[in-house]
């Protein structure tokens, strides 16, 4: 039998790297096979090293809200390569984008850019403790914040789709000050904040969750982790590495009007390039070197390529009606999703915010992790081969979100839509 082109590179690639991959997620360990060789992309499509096609609802797992290769970045990118790629001295550059995303996110003031959104988490999370100088930090079971060592607990996607219940290395004296609690469970929340509300340094939380599929917040869930936190003098972090510029331009704090004391950004902001960033108060953000002692630093962050995707992406949000239209577009996918669905009587939960997605396989509402692992993995296995066969490439897990861009077209939502139809019934035969 001829192997393709991707296996050739997957045995290569696992002689250098381990499983092959430079993030896990990447592998498709959990739905069987290789993982596919990307070479080209271009507006929603992509293409793979044996010249297969497909239409891309995965968008570099977030970030490519405008699609593969946008001309308006491409072309500033192209501008700004010549003239170095970078300076480790400030640059103007860094002001646009700092001010471009404070003027965008409600609650930030002060932003400090950092490369990925691991390294945003990382230093709110240090921010947090630093300044209320307590230890425990709260999240959510099923809220990935990258991969953090005090976060690395009960966090979510890349975890559950590998069934990896702890991570070993995580050393138990910081594990023990993270304390999880289950999303949307507003009852529990306060028990806890009863008991050791003074000793909270922060709550961290996906604001819409993304990393266990979507689960959007329950009415009233995001105000009481403001109430509790203003309470007790603890720090509220929204991580919105996923939803900030996603779900609207000013993230899901602008939707639900809720405002955090620190957030966390990535993913969007970064254009398709390594960014990252947090941000919050002027007051706050003062506590961070060299105005504070608590210390962060960085050799390529505000890189100026970096911020030059940055700047272009938030230009392009920036238009009238981009957020509208992928609001429509969404509703259209899923609700053709849901049709197929009924036709077919198989059981799935919908969950949607703007463009990001999820079609659980249950017959459950998925509102925190426990529901989400309801799921059938083995029908969404069949499910997510079927549908690359059909030429769509969703991510491979059952707990990933999925992401729609501006530049997908009408036509090939409805294509998606049959190809749906089409792995739907294979799966369930
Ligand atoms: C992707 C993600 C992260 C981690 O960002 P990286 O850039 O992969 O380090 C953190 N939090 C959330 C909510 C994410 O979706």
């Amino acid at each position: 039998m001829n192997i393709t082109q991707s296996e050739r590179l997957f045995h290569k690639a696992c002689n250098v790297m381990p499983g092959g991959v430079n993030s896990p997620v990447r592998a498709f360990q959990s739905v069987g096979g290789n993982p596919l060789f990307l070479k080209k992309g271009y507006g929603s499509r992509v293409w793979d090293v044996d010249e297969n096609e497909y239409i891309d609802y995965v968008g570099s797992w977030g970030p490519l809200i405008f699609g593969h290769a946008h001309s308006q970045i491409v072309d500033a990118l192209k501008r700004q390569v010549g003239l170095g790629t970078s300076y480790g001295a400030p640059t103007e550059l860094e002001i646009e984008l700092a001010e471009q995303v404070v003027s965008l996110v409600p609650s930030l003031e002060v932003v400090r850019m950092v490369n990925s959104g691991t390294e945003a988490v990382m230093s709110a999370i240090r921010l947090a403790r630093g300044v209320t100088s307590r230890d425990i930090i709260v999240k959510f079971e099923g809220c990935y914040h990258g991969h953090v060592d005090s976060m690395l607990v009960k966090a979510g996607s890349g975890l559950a789709s590998l069934g990896i219940p702890e991570c070993p290395g995580i050393v138990e004296d910081l594990a023990k000050n993270t304390l999880t609690l289950p999303f949307n469970n507003v009852k529990k929340l306060r028990e806890l904040f009863d008991v050791e509300g003074d000793n909270i340094a922060g709550i961290i939380v996906e604001p819409i969750g993304g990393n266990m599929g979507v689960v959007p917040p329950k009415s009233g869930f995001l105000e009481a982790l403001r109430e509790v936190t203003k309470k007790t003098g603890s720090i509220l972090i929204f991580d919105e590495v996923m939803t900030g510029f996603r779900v609207a331009l000013g993230g899901a704090q602008s939707l639900y009007n809720i405002s955090p004391d620190l957030t966390c950004l990535g993913k969007v902001i970064g254009g398709g390039l390594p960014v990252g960033a947090y941000g919050g108060s002027k007051q706050l953000m003062d506590n961070i070197s060299p105005m504070g002692s608590i210390y962060q630093a960085g050799t390529l962050s505000g890189n100026p390529l970096a911020m030059t995707a940055g700047i272009e992406m938030l230009k392009l949000l920036s238009a009238p009606s981009v957020y509208d239209n992928l609001e429509y577009k969404s509703e259209k996918l899923c609700a053709g999703y849901k049709l197929n669905v009924e036709k077919l009587g198989i059981s799935a939960c919908f969950n949607r915010v703007g463009s990001m997605f999820s079609m659980f396989f249950t017959d459950q509402d998925v509102v925190d992790f426990e529901s989400a692992k309801s799921s059938n993995t083995k029908f969404f296995q069949s499910y997510f081969n079927a549908l690359l066969e059909e030429g769509v490439y969703i991510a491979p897990s059952q707990f990933e979100a999925g992401f729609m861009s501006a530049v997908h077209t009408n036509e090939e939502i409805e294509q998606t839509i049959d190809a749906n139809y089409k792995a739907l019934q294979k799966a369930y035969s």
